[in-house]
Order: C-alpha cells, then sequence, then structure tokens
C-alpha cells in the first residue's frame, strides 16, 4: 500500500515528510509501457509530487508538474490531488539508456538540461507558478532548487526508484525534509551532517525500508510521531465529459475537418489511455454550440 506521511521529530524544526510509490510508480510504468530509464525519471517525478501534495488543504486543490527538457524523454507532466490521486504523462517513455558507469541508471541523460514548472491550484484566483532551471537532470537536486529558489524553503529531497535490467520495479520511494522559518542552528548543522552521511534512498529501499524506516534511520536515536498520513494512488479522473470540453475548444475548422474528413474522433487521454470516441452527429453539436 502506497502511503505518504509526515512525523514530527523531537529537537528538529523542519517539516519531514516520507512516501512509498511503489504500486503508483508499477501502474505509472504500465499505463506508458515505460522503459527503466524513464520510469525512474518518472517515478521520481511522481514521489517528489506525492509528498508536495501535504501542503494542499482542500479537496479542490492540486499541483502540477511539468518538466520540459530537451534530452530524450522530452518532457514530464504530473497533477496530483489533495487526496493522493496522482496521474502522469512522459513523452518519450521508450527511451533505454545504458547504466553509468558507476552502475546507476542514466535519469539526467535522459532529461539533459530544461526546466520544472510547479503549478500549485488552491482555490485563489490565480493559481502559483513557480518556475526553474533544472540543476542536474537527476530530479531529486531539481526539487532541492526548487524549493530554495522558488519558495525559499532550504530543503533536502531524496528520492529512488529501484528497478531491474527486466524493467521490474522493486521498490519506489523518498523523503523530503524542509525548514521551518527561523529553525535554529542545532537543527541546521544537525541536518547538514545528518544527509552527508546518509545512505540513498535506493540503498535504503533495497534494504526493505518503509516510510517509518527511512526517517527512523535518518534521525536515528530522536523521539518521532506521525501526525498526517494519506493513502497514494496512480488515478485519472478523465471523464467524456471533460474531453467533451476540450474538443469544444478545437477551432471550427479543425472540428469540421473531423466531421467531414473523418469518421468523428477518436480522443486518447495521455495520462490513462482510455479511449473516447465521438461521432459525426456529436461532434457536429460540439461545433454548433461555438
Ligand atoms: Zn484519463
Amino acid at each position: 500500500m502506497d502511503k505518504i506521511v509526515q512525523y514530527r521529530v523531537k529537537g528538529i524544526e523542519a517539516q519531514v515528510i516520507a512516501v512509498n510509490s511503489l504500486e503508483a510508480v508499477k501502474e505509472m510504468q504500465k499505463i506508458h509501457q515505460a522503459s527503466y530509464t524513464a520510469t525512474a525519471a518518472a517515478g521520481r517525478v511522481l514521489s517528489a509530487l506525492a509528498m508536495m501534495t501535504m501542503a494542499l488543504k482542500n479537496p479542490a486543490d492540486k499541483i502540477s508538474i511539468q518538466i520540459t527538457v530537451d534530452g530524450p524523454i522530452k518532457g514530464i507532466v504530473a497533477t496530483a490531488r489533495e487526496n493522493g490521486d496522482v496521474k502522469m504523462d512522459i513523452y518519450q517513455p521508450l527511451i533505454y539508456l545504458p547504466l553509468k558507469d558507476n552502475g546507476k541508471l542514466d535519469v539526467s541523460g535522459a532529461v539533459g538540461k530544461g526546466t520544472l514548472t510547479v503549478v500549485k491550484d488552491m482555490g485563489m484566483k490565480t493559481p502559483y507558478t513557480g518556475t526553474v532551471p533544472l540543476v542536474s537532470g537527476e530530479i531529486a537536486e531539481d526539487f532541492t532548487y526548487y524549493f530554495a529558489a522558488s519558495e525559499q524553503t532550504p530543503s533536502v529531497v531524496a528520492l529512488g526508484v529501484l528497478i531491474d535490467s527486466q524493467d521490474v520495479v522493486l521498490a519506489s520511494g523518498g523523503f523530503m525534509i524542509q525548514l521551518l522559518p527561523g529553525a535554529s542552528e542545532e537543527t541546521i548543522s544537525y541536518l547538514e551532517k545528518r544527509v552527508g552521511e546518509l545512505d540513498s534512498v535506493t540503498t535504503m529501499l533495497g534494504k526493505g525500508f518503509d516510510t517509518d524506516e527511512m526517517i527512523t534511520s535518518i534521525f536515528e536515536g530522536k523521539e518521532m510521531e506521525t501526525i498526517s498520513e494519506k493513502p497514494l494512488q496512480y488515478k485519472c479522473d478523465c471523464s467524456r465529459e471533460r474531453i467533451r470540453s476540450g474538443l469544444s475548444l478545437l477551432k471550427k475548422d479543425d472540428l469540421q475537418a473531423m466531421i467531414s474528413e473523418d469518421d468523428g474522433a477518436e480522443v486518447l487521454c495521455h495520462f490513462c489511455n482510455s479511449k473516447y470516441h465521438f461521432d459525426r452527429d456529436e461532434l457536429g453539436k460540439i461545433l454548433d454550440a461555438k
């Protein structure tokens, strides 16, 4: 069972969140038929986004991520809702890059250079939007930089997807530690020291660690408690109605062409592969309503 958990650690003035995203990443991989390289990249994005939903308060709130890059993966878009539903699309999911010399997945090679945009829709008139350049293409560093540059929040973001050469995802998850405003020197120096000593998330996942065990291993010996927990699942919210309103935004000429040249329109949802067929009559009604 995937979950997102927020912790309070005694004596540490920071927000501490961890995620287990194995099932969601497996579902994402199945939908997109993603290679191990693409799954690792997109899986890390999924984990980071899932943890960011802990900042959402209302059921209608959502966060979207847009990564636009010049690497072979081309781009990743994802949206998560307050309830822990996540959906995503990978522009080029079939890319296979050889492992790096150190045996690690070449995520930065797949991603290359580009930008990370975060859109937080929290019921305000205008959603909050922040865009930063990618600093490494390894995803975790890119989110760390995003939090520092765009949200002025010093953070540690660590993400991992454990996957074998047959594309089988074995584990996926991560953690995020964000300093609270006015955090003490003790907290800052403690975290700086610990972060340098920590195992990578992939190593922790390889040991079979769950979210509690990850956080316990980071803050060894300190008292901690769970303050909030919610499920995470890969779930698309597309519907015929939603696709219809998308079609109604097309130009009249394009709609006319679908009616006269094609036998209606088949629309594929890029987040879940659901197909929606609209026949000529229905397209005609959409056209008439414009
Ligand atoms: Zn869908």
